[in-house]
């Protein structure tokens, strides 16, 4: 018989960059785990270190599609994050956000799971308001390049918002900020990847703009944390709660951490802005700090010392084969 305790959880985007995290420490925690995922942005090889575990099952499966099985809880990554995947096919990105949500809420409300949705800073769009609270209504452009990410987790926001009121579903939103750390897709574009392996390899560190924008960047294990805490938060305490980590840096600061950091003899070399890029995000956490009693513990350097290391490594096993 399973302990009183042990969960039967799915997360769907479970193969990528936080789902893979997010799956392997509910597994510590001794809960059974779904990993759904259609590897579009995931990889096996993220969770293959996982796949021994008796508590452990993986799923290929696309969230635009209906699925079903029976658990307490549900918490839906599934979205391509970063610009250059999440703007690869936009309207597959919509449908991911909006139909995937519309799939994961119809499950949660058939079974009564508890469903936490994972939604993202980028709702704030290139924001008016400094640093960024949970009431502010964001500034997004509907019609940009961002909006296909942008809008549909707005729009799935939504989606959990009413289907809570309309349905009694048992709904959690939180809001990411920048996440960095290992496993995150090498070629996926994102600041921090991008650089650190430009870094290591010793290539000109490509900063977008003037370097003046900001991010403020929390480490993967934070997160996840967060997400754990906000996932088994009293009932009514609904969110969209922030988690980031509120130190905020310039892209150019980050440039040149990670130049340090990695003894690099890279050099910056500066182009275009994209457009809607936001100017400047920083989370205001009192929410996450008073509901859940969590803040972000680990500094940018400590994070980044990580993730250095894991680039490392898989560039050294690229080149040995
Ligand atoms: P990721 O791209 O590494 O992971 C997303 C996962 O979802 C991948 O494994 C991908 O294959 C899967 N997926 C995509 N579309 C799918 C579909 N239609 N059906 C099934 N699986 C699908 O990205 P991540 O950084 O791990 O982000 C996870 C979630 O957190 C996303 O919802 C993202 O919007 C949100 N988020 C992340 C950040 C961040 O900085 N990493 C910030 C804000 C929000
Ligand atoms: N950026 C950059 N060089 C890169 C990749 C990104 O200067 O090689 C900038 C990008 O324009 C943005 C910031 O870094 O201003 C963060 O980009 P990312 O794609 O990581 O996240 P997001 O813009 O979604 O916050």
């Amino acid at each position: 018989m399973k302990p009183l305790t042990r969960k039967k959880i799915l997360v769907t985007g479970g193969a990528g960059f936080l789902g893979s995290h997010l799956c392997q420490r509910l597994l510590e925690q001794g809960h059974e785990v779904i990993s759904l995922d259609n590897y579009f942005t995931g990889e096996k090889r993220n969770i293959v270190h996982l796949m021994d575990q008796k508590y452990f099952e993986v799923v290929r499966h696309d969230i635009t599609m209906p699925f079903l099985i029976e658990v307490d809880q549900i918490y839906n990554l599934a979205c391509p994050a970063s610009p250059v995947h999440y703007q690869y096919n936009a309207i597959k990105t919509v449908k991911t956000s909006v139909m995937g949500a519309i799939n994961m809420l119809g499950l949660a409300k058939r079974i009564k799971a508890r469903i936490l949705q994972a939604s993202t800073s980028e709702v704030y769009g290139d924001p008016l308001e400094h640093p960024q609270k949970e009431a502010y209504w964001g500034n997004v452009n509907p019609i940009g390049k961002r909006a296909c990410y942008d809008e549909g987790k707005r729009a799935a926001e939504t989606l959990f918002m009413n289907y809570h009121w309309q349905n009694n579903v048992d709904i959690k939103i939180i809001r990411i900020f920048n996440t960095y750390g290992p496993r995150m897709h090498p070629d996926d574009g994102r600041v921090v990847s991008n650089f650190i392996m430009q870094a290591l390899q010793n290539k000109d560190i490509t900063i977008y703009g003037d370097g003046s924008q900001t991010r403020s960047f929390q480490y993967v294990d934070d997160c996840v944390e967060g997400m754990i805490r906000m996932m088994n938060s009293q009932q009514g305490f609904l969110g969209p709660v922030n988690m980031g980590n509120p130190h905020e840096f310039t892209i150019k600061e980050l440039a040149e951490k990670i130049i340090d950091t990695t003894g690099s003899r890279s050099k910056l070399v500066y182009s275009p802005l994209p457009s809607d890029d936001p100017m400047q995000r920083k989370p205001d956490i009192s929410l996450a700090k008073k509901e859940l009693n969590w803040e972000p513990k680990i500094p940018l350097k400590i994070g980044l010392e990580k993730t250095i290391a894991y680039f490392e490594a898989l560039i050294r096993s690229k080149t040995t084969g």
